[in-house]
């Protein structure tokens, strides 16, 4: 990975913009998943997360400013779900919207039997297929602070969900990985889960993963990366998936 980013062209944009090691150091201390990894490892997000900045459009609205250090903070959450994987898992797509706070959704909503709704819930996050990342920099803000909750990190996984289709929870799997366990492992943590919510157990991770297929690989993934111990514990099996699927051994 990090020999593939050793090109001349990354070289250049590197040192034309490097991070600063005041605001690097800083998105290391807000960014909980970043403080497992390794040096080299560390150094090749730092690189990810030049190149994020370089090739995507973070644009603040409603009044919303983003400082060097905020612009940072967002693309080093952003990078950890691809350090092993290359910042081309992200092509495709452009502009980060980031919203001050939750927002409602202005695009109506189609539903299975094809009834437009105008949705009225307010989101922290939103991934469109080949459109942009919406975010509410509240929500990013709070990162960390409800565990296991990584707004941009849920995003993300939406978006390298969606490089073989629709959201569904099935990324496109690495050759080594068996499409047949993956369905298995995931469709039979789903019925637990959801028996558990039914006989009204706490579950081991935010019950918006029930919502959907879609839903339950997001917020896996956020757990994952930020607690990994918790979700390695409950759900060992899509714990390996997605070691597995990211490539990266976070507990
Ligand atoms: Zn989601």
């Amino acid at each position: 990975m990090f020999n593939r980013l050793r090109n001349w062209r990354v070289q250049r944009i590197v040192a034309r913009r490097p991070i600063a090691e005041p605001l690097w150091r800083d998105a290391l201390q807000r960014c909980a998943p970043t403080r497992r990894l390794g040096a080299s490892d560390q150094a090749t997000l730092r690189v990810l997360a030049t190149l994020f900045l370089e090739r995507k459009s973070l644009e603040p609205t409603q009044g919303l400013q983003l400082d060097d250090a905020d612009r940072v903070l967002l693309a080093t959450h952003a990078c950890v779900p691809i350090l092993k994987l290359g910042l081309d898992w992200y092509d495709g797509w452009h502009s980060v919207i980031v919203y001050p706070d939750a927002f409602i959704p202005r695009r109506p909503k189609v539903d299975a039997a094809g009834v437009v709704h105008q949705s009225d819930s307010l989101l922290a996050g939103e991934a469109w297929g080949r459109g942009p990342v919406i975010l509410s920099w509240a929500d990013v803000l709070n990162t960390g602070r409800k565990p296991g909750h990584n707004v941009v990190i849920h995003e993300m996984a939406h978006k390298l969900d969606m490089l073989n289709g629709d959201a569904n929870g099935f990324p496109p799997l690495h050759r080594r990985m068996d499409r047949r366990v993956w369905t298995r492992v995931f469709s039979s943590a789903w019925d637990r889960l959801k028996d558990e919510q039914r006989n009204g157990l706490d579950l081991p991770m935010d019950p918006y993963a029930l919502e959907s297929p879609a839903e339950f690989f997001a917020v896996a993934s956020e757990q994952f990366f930020e607690a990994p111990a918790n979700l390695r514990q409950h759900l060992p099996d899509v714990y390996r998936q997605l070691e597995q699927f990211y490539r990266q051994h976070p507990f």
